[in-house]
């Protein structure tokens, strides 16, 4: 199935609530407002197009699509866009020089996603089916309502409203200037909520160890679920260290940019969860290695956010895991992803079932 046409479009989407984290802020240290979305549509000789996409946060958008214009597209054209793992590797392997983490493979990401999603079409069947249909949804926790500017009281009304919804548990922000702050807010978001509710913290790779182990041990009388990149996420050592002398599990992955990468902290033990994004790992057709890599460690994966394609790697390799609710794109797609009892059911409509509207496109887009 030949491939005729690669386009490229970036959009800039207004987040549906302004973000904060330890790693991620505004120039002044404040909150960020907006995503950056580098979409690609794909469209092969019988004239199916197959939508992918990346995103960015504070930079990087530009390059990528030149990346997706310049070098991706001459390489594609011609090609079978059924291949997605021979043009995997002939695109990893000739930018090889140019990026082998980081935006050569985030925009090698929209690239597979739109490979997928005509393979979808083709075949008439969603996504998660033709990866192995492992189950038919996923449980949610809610990650959008816990930054860093917020108060204990909005957050808890965030939290509220969404564990009414039936999600199983939240996810808040931690890595203040001072970590007492911190375990001040875990401590009173936990008396508000209750002692049975699913609460787990993020710090963004804000702490050295030693900081580390003293927040991790009072997050541990917090019955807190897992402590999410405590460390500089180049610190494996750091982070085996930390593995071994806490109980609390220390979850990672979200910017680690490859199978390779992760094998890194497999073999030095130095995570009890794996989070891998599936734009900063290249798309399905890299996730689904890495879901089979934690598989034969036996440690449990819970895919970082990008919600709207990660559910089909979800549902389609993965016996167990959560997706986490961060609605930081949902407003590019013409449908809402479905969550019905707290569990997120994968679109059934052939490929990714996903479709940015042209009005959509023209309103965000970035000249
Ligand atoms: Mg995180």
């Amino acid at each position: 199935m030949r491939i005729t046409k690669v386009r490229t479009e970036l959009l800039r989407m207004p987040l549906p609530r302004p973000m904060q984290a330890a790693s991620s802020s505004d120039k002044k240290g404040g909150p960020v407002s907006k995503i950056n979305m580098p979409v690609v549509f794909i469209t092969t000789e019988d004239g199916t197009t197959g939508l992918g996409y990346s995103w960015s946060l504070l930079g990087g958008d530009t390059a990528t699509r030149c990346i997706l214009q310049d070098d991706f597209t001459p390489l594609l054209i011609d090609e079978d866009a059924l291949d997605h793992e021979r043009l995997w590797h002939k695109l990893y392997r000739r930018m090889q020089t140019g990026g082998r983490r980081g935006l050569v493979t985030q925009a090698q990401a929209a690239v597979d996603l739109a490979l997928w999603d005509i393979k979808g079409k083709i075949a008439g069947l969603p996504v998660y089916k033709l990866l192995g249909g492992r189950r038919e949804s996923a449980p949610v926790y809610y990650s959008d309502g816990g930054w860093l500017y917020m108060s204990v009281s909005e957050m808890v009304v965030a939290f509220e409203e969404y564990l009414a919804l039936g999600m199983f548990g939240v996810k808040m922000k931690i890595g203040h200037a001072d970590y007492r702050t911190d375990i001040e807010r875990v401590r009173e978001v936990r008396k508000a909520l209750g002692d049975k509710v699913w609460i787990a913290v993020d710090a963004n790779q804000k702490w050295d160890f030693p900081t580390a182990v003293r927040v991790g041990r009072e997050l541990e009388q917090l019955g807190i679920a897992w402590f999410e990149e405590p460390l500089l996420c180049e610190d494996i050592p750091g982070h085996a260290r930390l593995a071994a002398e806490l109980d609390i599990p220390i979850a990672l992955g979200e910017t680690l940019g490859s199978r390779y990468e992760f094998n890194a902290y497999l073999r030095a033990d130095a995570a009890d969860i794996l989070q891998p994004d599936i734009i900063r790992v290249g798309g399905i057709t890299e996730m689904v290695k890495v879901v089979t890599m934690a598989d034969v460690a036996n440690l449990p994966v819970e895919p970082h956010h990008m919600m709207e394609s990660t559910i089909h790697v979800a549902c389609g390799v993965m016996e167990s895991g959560a997706i986490e609710y961060m609605p930081w794109v949902a407003n590019a797609f013409a449908e809402p992803m479905q969550i019905k009892n707290g569990q997120m059911l994968p679109p059934q409509k052939p490929g990714l079932g996903l479709e940015i509207p042209e009005e959509i496109i023209r309103r965000f887009r970035v000249g």
